[in-house]
């Protein structure tokens, strides 16, 4: 075992063999980890500031709260000064970039709504925002009309790269194309985005084969970022009834800890997330991630009285908590594990610039 963690190119079953650790096993596999990302990366801990700029969504993925199918949502959509308002807050915190989420929508109103936002965010800083995308399925020309607004790095997680998984997940339907999201991450990493995905960690009916494929999926797409976080049932979706069959939380987060240090082995200057939701299952769940190799924290500026409707899964953590307020219980936490944050930068992923030089 001290040897996977210190060969290069690991493969399936190494992949395999390191996510089952356990113990003091898995403390070392995690310590390795931490070791590799201060020697690529340092202790420094880079910021998004997440706009969750709409909950109203055509899909219906059998996981997520604010589906399309879930009524009992009240939904909204931020107006442009919330907006603008939020990147205002952004540049006062010296947080160098934000990140914009939202349902899924395709229609044109939309997609000129955000390049004309992601246009208006590049003035008003003039040029210093940097601006990360979450939006979904698009087409590639729409991908393409918000690069040249201005976005420069896009996150579409592929949720399981494994497809039949991705058809337990979602429904089985025109909107719901596992082939069609993974066209869309060619596209992006095509078109020039620093393009993120990831997956989610414990779902119903994963197993630990298909958490390794996820893992050499990453690394075949030479991905720049990875967002990976625990599954979380919300009662209103559909995977609500398989939720007594998932590990318990605990066992989510330690995978989720696991998957972060294995693929911190396997791509050592890629940018990784301390998810929320792993804070949401432990109230140290994002320590517990930046110890295990991730370099990124999304700290949540929506205004919060929508906050409690963009509830992709439940007890969403930080709900309550004022920007301002975030960002000196962030900088105490980072201290606290001996990591610093970086402010007033972009924070790229370094994967990502040695890639672009060399071309
Ligand atoms: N519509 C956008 C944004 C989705 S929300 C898109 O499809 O890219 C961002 C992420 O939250 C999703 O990609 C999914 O991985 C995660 N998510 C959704 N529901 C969840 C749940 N119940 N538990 C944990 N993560 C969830």
């Amino acid at each position: 075992m001290e040897d996977l963690l210190y060969k290069n190119n690991l493969d399936k079953d190494d992949v395999i063999q390191l996510l089952s650790l356990r113990g003091d096993d898995q403390r070392r596999l995690l310590a390795r980890a931490l070791e590799v990302k201060l020697q690529h990366l340092d202790n420094k801990v880079h910021l998004r500031g997440l706009i969750e700029y709409s909950n109203r969504c055509f899909k219906s993925c059998l996981y997520c709260g604010v589906r399309g199918g879930n009524d009992k949502v009240h939904r909204y959509t931020l107006t442009d000064e919330e907006v603008l308002d939020c990147a205002r807050q952004a540049m006062q915190l010296h947080y160098g970039s934000i990140a914009i989420q939202s349902g899924e929508r395709t229609d044109k109103a939309f997609t000129d709504k955000i390049a004309e936002l992601v246009k208006e965010i590049k003035r008003i800083s003039d040029g210093q925002l940097g601006i990360t995308l979450s939006l979904g399925e698009q087409s590639e020309n729409v991908y393409r009309q918000w690069f040249e607004a201005g976005a420069h790095r896009y996150l579409l997680r592929i949720e399981s790269s494994d497809e039949e998984l991705y058809y337990k997940i979602h429904p089985h339907d025109a909107r719901h194309d596992f082939r069609h999201r993974l066209a869309c991450i060619d596209a992006l990493l095509d078109i020039g985005y620093q393009t993120g995905t990831g997956v989610m960690i414990g779902l119903p009916f994963q197993t630990v084969e298909n958490l390794a494929d996820d893992l050499l999926f990453f690394r075949d797409k030479n991905v720049a970022m990875v967002g990976m976080g625990p599954f979380i049932p919300h009662q209103e979706t559909p995977l609500y009834q398989y939720a007594d069959t998932i590990p318990p939380a605990e066992e989510r987060l330690n995978m989720t800890l696991k998957m972060i240090a294995v693929l911190r082995l396997m791509m050592p200057e890629i940018n990784m997330v301390a998810a929320t939701a792993d804070q949401t299952l432990d109230p140290l769940g994002r320590e517990k991630a930046i110890m295990a190799g991730a370099n990124v924290i999304m700290p949540n500026l929506t205004p919060t009285s929508h906050r409690e409707d963009y509830l992709i899964y439940p007890d969403k953590a930080c709900v309550g908590d004022k920007p301002e307020e975030c960002q000196s219980c962030l900088d105490i936490r980072m201290h606290a594990i001996q990591h610093e944050i970086l402010y007033d930068e972009w924070g790229d992923s370094v994967a990502f610039t040695k890639h672009a030089q060399k071309k």
